[in-house]
């Protein structure tokens, strides 16, 4: 059991996993693990602790700290082409609709095959488009040019380190101060 000035149960304690680059294993959603399996790494000696919590952890024969950082020791390369998920296609799009621009919480998104399916359209990476529900019911089954409605981006297949960039965009829910320096380059040099 983890032991220390404020552990509360039910708090988790999560390690920010990077890979053997020091990168985060993904950005979105941000790589993170429980401190069991963070502590069970550590002892199986797969990952390299790079910041620790001040808590500590006790079994009958050691006494560690919490890592809150920690790095794989083999590096695991990045699939070379993301999987078509609606969830990536909202990720390539940033979360924005492509015809009006604004962005939306999830629920709100929807999907658009720019040319409609009605008229040949397929689904896929280069036709389907993130859209807000009233661009979308504006634009129905008709094609670009015959409602005006263009995507701001030419839809296409990203790859994954573009996905990757964009998800560096959106804080996770739970940022401990010590994963900052190995998440955000820019904005801590400027702060
Ligand atoms: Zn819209």
């Amino acid at each position: 059991m983890p032991d220390g000035g404020h552990f509360q149960l039910g708090q988790s304690f999560p390690a920010l996993v990077l890979n053997a680059d020091f990168r985060p294993l993904s950005y979105f959603p941000l790589s993170v693990w429980a401190w069991q399996d963070a502590v069970k790494a550590v002892f199986l000696d797969r990952v390299s602790v790079l910041s620790e919590y001040e808590t500590v952890v006790h079994s009958p024969r050691v006494t560690m700290r919490l890592p809150s950082v920690i790095a794989l020791k083999d590096y695991i390369p990045a699939a070379r082409r993301p999987a078509f998920t609606r969830f990536n296609v909202f990720l390539r799009d940033s979360f924005e609709c492509q015809y009006c621009g604004q962005g939306r919480p999830t629920p709100e998104l929807t999907f658009d095959h720019v040319i409609p399916r009605s008229r040949g359209g397929r689904t896929t990476w280069d036709n389907v488009i993130t859209a807000c529900g009233p661009c979308n019911l504006r634009k129905g089954n008709k094609l670009p040019r015959e409602c005006r409605m263009f995507p701001r981006q030419v839809p296409r297949q990203p790859t994954s380190w573009e996905l990757q960039e964009n998800g560096r965009s959106f804080p996770p829910n739970y940022l401990h101060e010590s994963w900052r320096d190995y998440l955000y380059w820019d904005s801590e040099l400027e702060s």
